[in-house]
């Protein structure tokens, strides 16, 4: 049982301040993606739980076991990097079996944890060629055979699929999650990409300026964003946000942005927040749902818009129209085709309609 956890942990490298005291809970078994641009510390906080990087302060410990002063090899981790630095001379066989030769292991143990990687990974065909016979995506598995075979507690990857092109990433995404449904152990996956983290986590870490902005399960992180900056970061198309105040309608309190936009204050968030507050509006593309595609919104607010520009993707179409003051991204289900210039009536969904406090960002629920 491999749970790790961060306590307190934080990295300095002289005046820059990398990682400021997280803490962190991993399960055993847990995948666990953490996300963020670049720069706010992912890949430390993953080279300070590998023992690449010294932490300058609190504790990490891995299956119950401070690792605070040990080596890389003896943390019972592997990890697996976005160039998989496979030796070029030789076979796929070589090089899985590389870490246990060098570890003496018996030549039967090796033979049979490389069989087993291999079958785990579909390997089995391409045991005999050199990775320059390989696709990106075959090397890519044999970088994860690699580290299967140390039979580790965790697995701890640093953007593994960045250098491959699209199609192929999504294909290993898939290969990933199916590994990790095989081999149940410990995950912790570095990724600027929030399709990564949103498909693979079973819970997310976003990170941003060194700090844990929200850590949650995917829909929760989606859905409950705790701030504008994980409202914007997670999600694609990035949600709308529409700069607003509270005031008092004839009908109850309202959102209201210039002379042309109000829209009803959500029944749950009555009593939230009082007249005269600045607020953000956040609204999904999926909330502003073009009328006859999608469900209609319990509680809802129509309006008619122009549409500005019109992207269809076969399955949904996003439509760029007006709100009030503001262009905003609307998400068109089972769509038809539309003209640039046409006018549509949506329905905002009241009940997804999110609030931030302007001056905090935070969410107000
Ligand atoms: P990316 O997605 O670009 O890889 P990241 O989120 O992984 O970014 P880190 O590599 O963890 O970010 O870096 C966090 C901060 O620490 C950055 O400001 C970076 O410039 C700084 N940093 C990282 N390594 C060093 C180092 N060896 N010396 C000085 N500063 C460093």
């Amino acid at each position: 049982m491999a749970e790790v956890v961060l306590d307190k942990v934080a990295k300095r490298f002289g005046d820059v301040v990398a990682v400021r005291e997280i803490d962190l809970r991993i399960a055993h078994d847990e995948f666990v993606v953490i996300v963020g641009p670049s720069g706010c510390g992912k890949s430390t906080t993953l080279r300070m739980i590998a023992g690449l990087e010294e932490i300058t302060s609190g504790t990490i410990r891995i299956g119950g076991r401070t690792v605070n002063d040990l080596a890389p090899r003896q943390r019972n981790i592997a990890m697996v990097f976005q160039n998989y630095a496979l030796y070029p001379h030789m076979s796929v066989r070589d090089n899985l079996a590389f870490g246990l030769t060098l570890a003496r292991r018996p030549k039967e143990e090796i033979e049979e944890r490389v069989r087993e990687a291999a079958e785990i990974l579909g390997l089995v065909d391409l045991i005999e060629r050199r990775p320059g016979q390989l696709s990106g995506g075959e090397r890519q598995r044999v970088a994860m055979g690699r580290a299967i075979v140390r039979q580790p507690e965790v697995f701890l990857f640093d953007e593994p699929l960045s250098n491959l092109d699209a199609k192929l990433r999504n294909q290993m995404r898939t290969e990933i999650k199916r590994l990790h449904q095989k081999v149940r152990t410990t995950v912790v996956y570095v990724t600027h990409d929030q399709v990564e983290a949103m498909t693979l986590a079973d819970r997310i870490v976003i990170m941003r300026d060194g700090g844990i902005e929200q850590l949650g399960p995917p829909h929760e992180v989606f859905h409950q964003p705790a701030n504008v900056f994980v409202a914007q970061f997670i999600g694609s198309p990035p949600m709308n946000l529409l700069d607003a105040a509270v005031t008092d309608g004839s009908r109850g309190p309202v959102l209201r942005a210039g002379e042309d936009l109000c829209l009803p204050l959500p029944r749950r968030l009555h009593g939230r927040v009082e007249a005269g507050r600045e607020v953000r509006v956040g609204l999904r593309a999926d909330a502003i749902v073009p009328r006859g595609h999608g469900l209609p919104p319990e509680e809802r607010h129509g309006f008619r818009s122009r549409v500005h520009i019109a992207d269809p993707l076969g399955s949904e179409t996003f439509l760029f129209i007006d709100l009030g003051p503001h262009e905003v991204v609307s998400k068109m289900l089972n769509p038809r085709p539309v003209r640039e210039g046409e006018q549509v009536t949506c329905d905002i969904d009241l009940g997804r309609l999110l609030l931030f406090d302007r001056a905090s960002g935070r969410a107000i629920r």
